[in-house]
């Protein structure tokens, strides 16, 4: 809760943190706290745009009031469903969230959020918050964030990037670049409880301007109240919790019993095997890519030949198909796959983020999705 009712979970959370930062190589400048999820985190940077926003929502509310413009927050199309659900809980609404079109590899469109923002400013909806993803869920696709901390810029909103899965990458040098310009958001997500072999639940907020996030949601009761408040960092200030678990544990176990360097080649091993079965999908003549494979998440489906000529409605037939291949996969026990919807195509999504996977198992998966598709085809 307090600094004071356990320095030492409030301590150690600021080291783990600050170890991860380093090795996400994000300046200084970013204070990390610990929440459960990515959803909750992305809730609080949101609460701290809206705050940013100096509206006096904090203190007067949303409900009833003639002086408050319309609010807005962007994020692409594939954007996880917990940016609509914090503008849910924080009265921006769901008209509040302008879904941006996307390109051919699922990136946002700058183009389209410029002229999005402009429409919106001309009609008097007050931009506050913009969230490009790193990894996006259904295909992992890397927003321009570069592009978009400049618009950002121009609107004064808050920039909250989104990279719960993909962050883990930023820590290896040749992935780098991908990040390029995180640099400059105002928040970031990033969950060591997805591809930084950390157990659920573990997902930390790295703010760039934490004193906003306070202002969001700072509130000291008398009965709360400590001598060493000036001096002293109270996690209960920097969300809706007062009582909170001691996940810093976990984490710095995990950096400590690892090192940075296992942790970082282990990342590296995914995605080259994520490369290598990539490589397999493309010259497999009976399937295909979906999506492109910038970390460790394919996305592909069935396209037997049998039922590439002359079928009127090719896609609904294929999804159909993939939809029975799937389940067959995951009844044979042997792997765990899940799927997305890719512009009404149904893509069977498998993901590498074990510490225990090795290319034995990736090649295993594909040997049994091989096998089921031939049996569902009777091939
Ligand atoms: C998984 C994921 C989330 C949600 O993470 P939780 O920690 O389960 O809330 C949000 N955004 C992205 C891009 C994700 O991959």
């Amino acid at each position: 809760m307090l600094w004071r009712t356990s320095p030492s979970a409030t301590e150690l959370e600021e080291v783990a943190t600050n170890w991860l930062r380093q090795m996400l190589d994000l300046p200084a400048g970013f204070e990390g706290v610990i929440n459960d999820t990515a959803s909750s985190a992305t809730l609080y940077a949101m609460a701290a745009a809206r705050e940013a926003a100096s509206l006096k929502i904090r203190e007067k509310g949303l409900a009833g009031r003639h002086d408050l413009p319309q609010l807005r927050v962007y994020a692409s199309e594939e954007a996880h469903s917990s940016v609509e659900k914090a503008a849910i809980v924080l009265g921006i609404g769901e008209e509040g969230l302008c879904k941006i079109p996307t390109d051919t590899s699922f990136r946002m469109k700058v183009e389209a959020l410029e002229n999005a923002i402009k429409k919106d400013v001309e009609a008097g909806i007050k931009p506050i918050c913009i969230i490009p993803t790193i990894g996006t869920t259904s295909t992992t696709s890397v927003d321009p964030l570069k592009e978009i901390s400049t618009v950002c810029r121009k609107y004064r909103a808050w920039l909250h990037v989104d990279a719960a899965y993909a962050g883990a990458a930023a820590t290896i040098k040749e992935m780098r670049h991908m990040f390029d310009g995180w640099e400059l958001a105002d928040s970031i997500v990033v969950n060591p409880h997805k591809w930084l072999f950390t157990t659920l639940d573990c997902s930390v907020l790295f703010c760039r301007r934490p004193e906003v996030l306070r202002q969001a949601f700072s509130l000291t009761p008398e009965y709360l109240r400590t001598p060493d408040e000036s001096n002293a960092k109270n996690l209960m200030d920097y969300g809706v919790s007062l009582g909170r678990r001691f996940r810093a544990l976990k984490l710095w176990m995990t950096i400590r019993s690892l090192g940075t360097e296992k942790i970082s080649n282990a990342i590296r091993e995914h995605i080259s095997y994520a490369h290598r079965l990539e490589e397999k999908i493309r010259v497999n003549r009976e399937f295909e890519l979906l999506a492109p494979v910038p970390f460790s998440t394919l996305v592909f489906r069935f396209n037997p030949r049998s039922l590439k000529d002359g079928h009127a409605n090719q896609d609904s037939a294929l999804n159909l198909l993939n939809g029975k291949l799937l389940e067959r996969i995951n009844e044979s026990g042997e792997v765990f796959l899940n799927h997305t919807k890719l512009r009404g195509r149904y893509g069977i999504r498998l993901t590498i983020g074990n510490l225990k996977t090795t290319w034995a198992d990736v090649d295993l998966a594909w040997t049994v999705i091989q096998h089921k598709a031939a049996e569902l085809s009777g091939i």
